[in-house]
């Protein structure tokens, strides 16, 4: 079976691996050329263009920043509905806004291409290892063809409904992250203020009630100073905004998005949006001018 793959950065690269790994013959497409050589020293083809990757593709993965990229790579000129055969079936896996999935969805029926939308989470780690979760929209039928070539990514890849469904589940997933960073760093500054280490709170806590999955691979890099992406604080906008959008859309009120959203904006701003969203932490740095790290004032 031959694989297209678009979108060759953080995620997209050690989820290639894994499938040429796993033998799938992968064509691969990015704007950096960097990401391209690199995926190309690993065994994969390269093409010029989304259009080109799709004509010599069954299956046509997408893991690009949003949806204006999503919409360009696949609506748009030498994109993948130029090259796309019929039949042929388009899997993406970026994390975009579930009413532009819908929108993608239906240009692609036009022109007999299958589509679903399968966000992930678990971040660069779980790319490398091949045990993301995901989580998908879309025909049941499609799910059941793709489900085979998912597992080689993914450690579960669960079906949550119509098209769009996924995309809807990781926006719930992404709230839960944000909340929780923000929550381990409010925390962490009232222990460092009051004059207890982190790190012991840590450890007496981790294996409690608040203990989490998000607690254990972000507290390392807080208490290390350590901010280098994994997943950068533009890219957690992104998803704070879509699921805000969608929450009003629905009727859904989000007031602790809604404040974590002005912290992360606050970072963007201070020049921080291509850190690792674990630099929540310094927007409690910044209001307390005291910096958890060292538990020191803040030069
Ligand atoms: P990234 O910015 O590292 O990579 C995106 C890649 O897409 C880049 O290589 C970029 O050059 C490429 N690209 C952008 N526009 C393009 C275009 N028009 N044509 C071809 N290539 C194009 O982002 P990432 O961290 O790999 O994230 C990708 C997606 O996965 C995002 O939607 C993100 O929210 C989601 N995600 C990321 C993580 C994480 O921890 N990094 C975890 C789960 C989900």
């Amino acid at each position: 079976m031959k694989v297209g793959f678009i979108g060759l950065g953080i995620m997209g690269k050690p989820m290639v691996k894994n499938l040429l790994k796993a033998g799938y013959e992968v064509t691969v497409y990015d704007i950096i050329k960097e990401n391209v050589a690199l995926m190309v020293q690993a065994g994969a083809d390269e093409k010029k263009s989304a259009r080109e990757v799709a004509g010599l593709s069954d299956i046509i993965i997408t893991m690009l920043p949003n949806s204006p990229q999503v919409k360009e790579v696949v609506m748009g000129k030498d994109g993948v509905l130029e090259g796309a055969r019929e039949g042929s079936i388009l899997v993406d896996m970026s994390s975009i806004a579930p009413l532009v999935s819908q929108e993608v969805h239906r240009a692609c029926a036009a022109k007999g291409v299958k589509m679903i939308d399968a966000p992930v989470s678990g971040g660069e780690p779980k790319a490398v290892d091949g045990s993301l979760s995901i989580m998908v929209g879309g025909e049941k039928e499609v799910f059941n063809e793709v489900y085979d070539l998912l597992m080689v990514m993914g450690g579960s890849a669960v079906h949550c409904g119509k098209i769009g469904a996924g995309n809807t589940t990781k926006l719930a997933n992404q709230v839960i992250v944000a909340l929780n960073i923000a929550a381990v760093s409010e925390a962490f500054m009232l222990s460092t203020k009051a004059g207890v280490d982190p790190m012991k709170v840590f450890d007496a806590i981790k294996g409690g009630l608040a203990g989490s999955t998000v607690m254990n691979a972000k507290v390392p890099m807080i208490t290390s100073g350590n901010f280098k992406p994994g997943f950068k604080i533009d890219l957690h906008i992104k998803d704070l905004n879509n699921a805000l959008d969608t929450g009003h859309g629905v009727g859904a009120p989000l007031p602790l998005t809604a404040s974590v959203m002005e912290m992360l904006q606050t970072l963007h701003a201070d020049g921080c949006g291509q850190e690792d969203h674990s630099a929540i932490v310094k927007y409690y740095e910044k209001i307390a001018e005291t910096c958890i790290r060292m538990g020191k004032e803040e030069e």
